[in-house]
């Protein structure tokens, strides 16, 4: 539904300038921003998917990916139409791409939202499957109550958010999973018609303001694979983040207009895999390799199982109170312990 905007200001002319991402679209009366889902009416803008949902779901949490966070519990999953970024190989080109008209969409208002999940048995809330920034009036709503009802709140973001909305939902939102979908602006420019930078100061801030963040890198064969390049990724990380960064590399499946370029061989993602590890990040994971233990948590001091994962089935038997149970390391989860 339609509801009044935040984040804009009027350039005059019944023209306004959106302030929720980094695109700063400037629209004009009647007009769409990037995301297709602000509109200027009259020189006001507003949100046109307040509550409207296109997707609903009760997902395990290490599908967002998030494997630090909550392991083994459920999150009451919500997505809506449109996205900041029009990227190639969008695997929800179906809903990213829709306009707010779209025929599926159900309205869930935020009291709603949490009613919902608490009745699936879930233990919080994630706004995710499209881009959860371009849906702030209403995340930030359905944050807010989550967090009241004791619930945990997690976006599942592109991390194309200016800082002022960000540090807005902050206090309300306890995790993100960022895709960073390459190291390098060209990609960003060509494939996703954004930029690279705005998204690392997004994780650089994530971390500031005591979200809890892991980050995914989806390797695409002759686009981002280069060694050079995730070398560089990974020291970001290092430097930037913390080497206790839970990173998510994750297989390319050939989807929406890139299915031109193959799936990303399993050699590369083993190489990409020691790669993180020489350059210091203690918890790399690949995601959609189905066995060989890269989805598990071990113990970077002694080497121990400490969480094992086989899809979403999970065994914390080698973790107790937040330590690994042979050495008595500190593995970095967060748990009901940790309250925002
Ligand atoms: S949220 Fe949408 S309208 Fe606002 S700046 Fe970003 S793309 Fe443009």
């Amino acid at each position: 539904m339609q509801k009044d905007a935040r984040f804009w200001k009027t350039s005059g002319d019944k023209k306004v300038q959106c302030h929720l991402c980094p695109h700063n679209c400037n629209i004009k009366d009647d007009g769409l921003g990037i995301c297709g889902v602000r509109k200027n009416e009259n020189g006001k803008l507003y949100t046109l998917i307040y509550g409207s949902c296109s997707s609903v779901a009760a997902d395990p949490i290490e599908k967002k990916p998030l494997y630090h966070f909550y392991p083994g519990t459920n999150a009451f999953s919500l997505g809506t139409v449109g996205c900041n970024f029009k990227c190639e190989h969008c695997q929800n080109y179906s809903i990213a791409t829709a306009s707010p008209e779209y025929f599926y969409i159900r309205e869930i208002m935020p009291e709603q939202a949490v009613e919902l999940a608490r009745e699936q048995g879930c233990q919080g809330i994630a706004w995710t499957y499209n881009e959860p920034t371009i849906w702030h009036e209403y995340s930030f709503d359905s944050a807010k109550l989550a967090k009241k009802a004791g619930l945990y709140t997690v976006y599942v973001s592109n991390g194309y958010i200016n800082e002022e909305p960000l540090k807005d939902i902050a206090p309300f939102l306890d995790a993100m999973n960022v895709d960073v979908k390459a190291f390098n602006e060209g990609f960003y420019k060509k494939i996703c018609k954004a930029r690279l930078e705005p998204v690392l100061q997004t994780c650089e801030r994530a971390k500031e303001l005591n979200i809890h963040l892991e980050v995914t890198y989806l390797v695409i064969p002759g686009y981002n694979d280069s060694i050079d390049e995730v070398r560089q990724f990974c020291s970001w990380v290092v430097e930037k983040l913390g080497s206790s960064t839970p990173v998510h590399f994750s297989r390319f499946h050939p989807d929406y207009k890139m299915t031109n370029v193959s799936i990303t061989p399993i050699e590369t993602l083993l190489k990409i895999y020691n790669i993180a590890k020489e350059t210091g990040i203690l918890y790399p994971y690949l995601g959609n390799v189905p066995h060989g233990g890269y989805e598990n948590t071990m113990c970077p001091s002694c080497g121990n199982l400490c969480i094992e994962r086989y899809g979403y089935s999970i065994s914390l038997n080698g973790i107790k109170d937040g330590k690994c149970v042979k050495c008595g390391n500190t593995i970095p989860i967060v748990t009901d312990k940790y309250k925002k």
